[in-house]
């Protein structure tokens, strides 16, 4: 089996075996732009690499020996030779990208012998031994994993010694005593020399890539972001390009549109004498790509072609890495760059106008996932114009975020989890601060440029984020900082502007957004190419509301449960519930009536003739009685009990497992007198409306929840049916209306034949299918799912994202059931999944009529259902 592939056998197409960065340095060898050559382990080799048990087999590790001679050949250069020896990079390189979640190492091949050599080749000592120093110190970082800090404190030791600020200020022999001294840590920590032979050092590299693709960070972005275990990820083996080498050296990243905003030009950051990694990792603040042109005019003229030939190559916009060495161009890396949702709407958007793309290609290159953030509340721009700002970094990932500071990721973590909204403030983020960054409202850095880590990682989080504020003082160990002469500790409230940059004191009011100029046209595209129709889960007029201006037609699901717990509804409800007889249960649920009934006619005006689904009611009682001392002694005295009999009652609702207990429709045919009275409230409302808007077609749909066998919706029905008849004839309406159920327990899936003939809808509720097929409890399973993804049994959380192997067979099962029993049959979901992308997908191919999710969901659910017809 082939294991490795030069740069020059691959092209864009082999992705998967290759990995993005492979499969892209492969095409840019192949259309001729300068790319230092290399070869590439597959993906495969990654896979198989954990199948031996973590180790590189023979066969691959001679392949890779084989490779290094091709790539010795096509050099010139040999490792650990003493007249021109080869330098590598190795980097990671998975399907999809995965921005600084796995490690890279530079340098590889040097040892004491070699940078003697480069020492005096180059005339440049300096940057030999920085090169070193630096591959020492990534080596045992990422390979040895000895930990950067040790290596951090001796560089900053000897700063002070020799009383200088930045690491450029440090001369040939300061670095070439660091590397002792590097090289003497190693050996304290590790018990072995630092390695010398150029293959050894190559081996340890490429497998720490592999192992790195399980490290927990890279873990949590694959869940985050749908990208399989099983995958892998490749390995670049790349020769090194110096930026380092001197003045006439440098190395950047670019972007060909600007990656928050989408505005077309050339967007980036470049920095003379340096490696990759310090604009990367925000060490120093880099300076505008366009300063390149002065200081180096070919290159920079070189770039700028190779931009447009990229760009327009893979018709998207492109995030570039490159070297400068003495004036010449060197492309290290190309990928479809990562963007803000609203840069991505923009440049499809413009990308169509350009005539590079379709309209279907458009509404395929969005992320649904991402739309949420623009869904998010904006600044009021009354209350930001009257707000003066403390200071100004760069609007690095837009958006508005409040919150109280903090200053560690584990702080930002533990705050958020009991509910506060933080903003993380940080020197410069790194990789292992990514759980942090997530749980945070917005993050604001003092270092770095836009396309540092904190920069690139918010944008893909669609995190608001400001970096490199450079006016800040920051004490991170005493948790404080200052800027525009005002000091904050942990805990104040600040504001930060991704878009402008601004930070602001205190907390500043936001506004909803809306749909309009690209968002509105990309969405007018996925209407117009989905099949599936797009509803909403809504219990209040306001939630309808909102729906609705983001693209409902129509409610999927009212949990008709939500509007008992008003304060004045809730007492008359408790009475219901501890009645003796059906007459007094009969007297509380007119109390309700008129309520219900209120809230009906605001969904159906919220709605506008558009369907609207109501459920009966679904949990178990005991959820409704009150707990506290004095709501019970009310309750007995409405009940003319004494507070003795009351809490016996309650005890009696106590239930084991409430879940799988006296809820759903099991409520109803205890007491049937339950959904009577919700009948009555649904179509008295609907008849009410209809009066208004005689030309709407107002079809009110009742389901009936947890049926798991015929005879139960049967019965039901009978209620719904009379009761319903009998107020259509009163009315002297011709008011039509439909009963249908859920679909969310296993045995009506496999029943559903005898139950279609019942129902006029099934709705799958794939919370509860879910946890009855699985038998994982929906409110516990949270407790334990983390060591399901340790262990990798689960890679994603089956509650959010739906499992089509196990839950989507019943499902299909009750469709296939279903469907011929009832020709009529309308199909929907209306469980969490129907927001997630990659179920409505899976919801269009299994020919469901309907998806249905809350609000802020609806425009992702639009777009998925366009991509899954697309
Ligand atoms: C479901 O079970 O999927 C559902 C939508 O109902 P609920 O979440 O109210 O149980
Ligand atoms: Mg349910």
């Amino acid at each position: 089996k082939k294991w490795v592939y030069l740069f020059s056998e691959g092209n864009a197409d082999m992705r998967e075996l290759l990995g993005g960065k492979g499969a892209n340095l492969a095409e840019m060898t192949k259309i001729g732009l300068p790319v230092p050559q290399g070869f590439t382990i597959t993906t495969e080799a990654c896979t198989q690499y954990y199948e031996d048990g973590r180790e590189i087999n023979a066969e691959i590790q001679s392949q890779i020996n084989d490779y290094i001679a091709e790539m010795e050949k096509i050099t010139g250069k040999k490792f650990g030779d003493k007249e021109n020896p080869l330098l590598v990079s190795v980097r990671s390189g998975a399907r999809a990208s995965m921005p600084g979640m796995m490690d890279t190492i530079l340098n590889l091949g040097l040892n004491e012998d070699v940078v003697k050599v480069l020492a005096e080749k180059s005339n440049n000592p300096r940057w030999a031994w920085d090169c070193y120093r630096r591959f020492i110190q990534m080596y045992s970082d990422v390979v040895m994993e000895v930990g950067k800090k040790y290596f951090e404190e001796l560089i900053d030791k000897m700063k002070e010694e020799r009383g200088v600020k930045q690491d450029v200020d440090l001369t040939a022999e300061d670095l070439h005593e660091l590397a002792n001294q590097f090289k003497a840590e190693y050996k304290e920590k590790l018990g072995q020399d630092f390695p010398s032979d150029p293959k050894e050092q190559l081996m340890g590299a490429i497998k720490a890539v592999f192992r790195s693709w399980d490290n927990p960070r890279a873990n949590v972005y694959r869940r985050d972001n749908d990208i399989p275990y099983s995958w892998g990820t490749a390995v670049n083996v790349q020769s090194m390009a110096f930026g380092n080498m001197g003045d006439d050296c440098g190395t950047g990243v670019a972007f060909t549109r600007d990656p928050a905003t989408g505005e077309k030009g050339l967007f980036g950051e470049f920095l003379t004498n340096a490696q990759g990694e310090d604009v990367v990792a925000g060490v120093r603040t880099p300076m505008h790509i366009n300063e390149m042109e002065q200081k180096f005019p070919e290159a920079f003229k070189q770039f700028v072609d190779v931009c447009k030939t990229l760009e327009e190559h893979y018709r998207d916009m492109q995030d570039m890495e490159f070297t400068v060495e003495h004036g010449k161009l060197y492309m290290l890396q190309t990928r479809n760059g990562k963007r803000t949702a609203k840069a991505a709407l923009k440049i499809a958007c413009d990308l169509v106008d350009e005539g590079m793309r379709s309209e279907k290609e458009a509404v395929a290159m969005i992320d649904p996932r991402n739309l949420d953030t623009l869904l998010h509340p904006q600044f009021d721009q009354k209350a930001l114009k009257a707000a003066t700002p403390l200071g100004k970094g760069l609007g690095a990932s837009p958006g508005a975020a409040c919150g109280k500071v903090v200053f560690t990721a584990e702080d930002a973590e533990a705050w958020a989890e009991r509910g506060e909204k933080v903003v993380l403030v940080r020197l410069e983020t790194s990789p292992e601060d990514i759980t942090g960054m997530k749980s945070s409202q917005g993050i604001l850095t003092v270092r770095g440029g836009m396309t540092s880590h904190a920069a690139v990682v918010a944008r893909g989080m669609g995190k608001c984020c400001v970096s490199g504020l450079g006016d800040i003082v920051i004490d991170e160990a005493a948790k404080k900082f200052s800027l525009g002469g005002q000091t904050f500790h942990e805990g104040d409230p600040i504001s930060i502007d991704g878009t402008t940059g601004n930070v602001y004191a205190g907390i500043i009011p936001t506004v909803d957004a809306a749909i309009v100029g690209e968002f509105g046209r990309i969405m007018a595209w996925a209407d117009k190419y989905r099949r599936l129709k797009v509803r909403t889960n809504a219990d209040t007029p306001t939630d309808a509301k909102k729906a609705r201006e983001l693209g409902a037609e129509g409610i999927g699901l009212c949990r008709t449960e939500h509007m008992f717990f008003d304060p004045e509804r809730i007492a008359a409800f408790r009475e219901m519930i501890c009645s003796d007889t059906l007459e007094e249960r009969e007297e509380a649920l007119a109390k309700i009536l008129p309520y219900q009934q209120k809230d009906f006619e605001a969904l159906y005006e919220a709605m506008e003739g558009n369907p609207v689904t109501i459920r009966f009611l679904d949990p178990p009682l005991h959820e409704f009685v009150p707990t506290e001392e004095a709501e019970i002694k009310k309750l007995a005295d409405a009940k003319h009990k004494t507070v003795q009999e009351i809490k016996d009652i309650i005890a009696s609702l106590h239930e084991f497992n409430p879940m799988m207990g006296h809820r759903g429709c099991r409520l109803a045919v205890t007491y049937p007198e339950i959904a009577a009275m919700q009948t009555k409230a649904v179509i008295r409302a609907a008849i009410a409306v209809k009066k208004n808007h005689p030309d709407w077609k107002l079809v009110p749909e009742i389901m009936i929840p947890l049926v798991s066998e015929d005879k139960e919706l049967k019965f039901v029905k009978k209620t719904v049916v009379e009761t319903a008849d009998a107020e259509i004839k009163a009315a002297g309406s011709d008011l039509k209306y439909e009963v249908g159920t859920m679909i969310e327990i296993p045995r009506a899936c496999v029943t559903a034949d005898a139950i279609a003939k019942d129902a006029d809808f099934f709705c799958f509720g794939t919370n509860d299918l879910t946890q009855m097929t699985f038998g994982f409890s929906r409110d516990d399973a949270g407790k334990f799912l983390n060591a399901y993804y340790d262990t990798k049994i689960f890679e994603n959380d089956p509650f959010a994202k739906l499992d089509q192997v196990g839950v989507g067979k019943l499902m299909k099962m009750a469709i296939e059931l279903g469907r011929p029993a009832n020709k009529d049959l309308h199909i929907g979901i209306c469980g969490e999944h129907g927001g997630d992308p990659s179920s409505v997908e899976f919801c269009d191919e299994i020919g469901l009529d309907y998806v249905s999710c809350s609000p802020f969901r609806v425009p992702v659910a639009r777009l998925a259902a366009a991509q899954a017809a697309i």
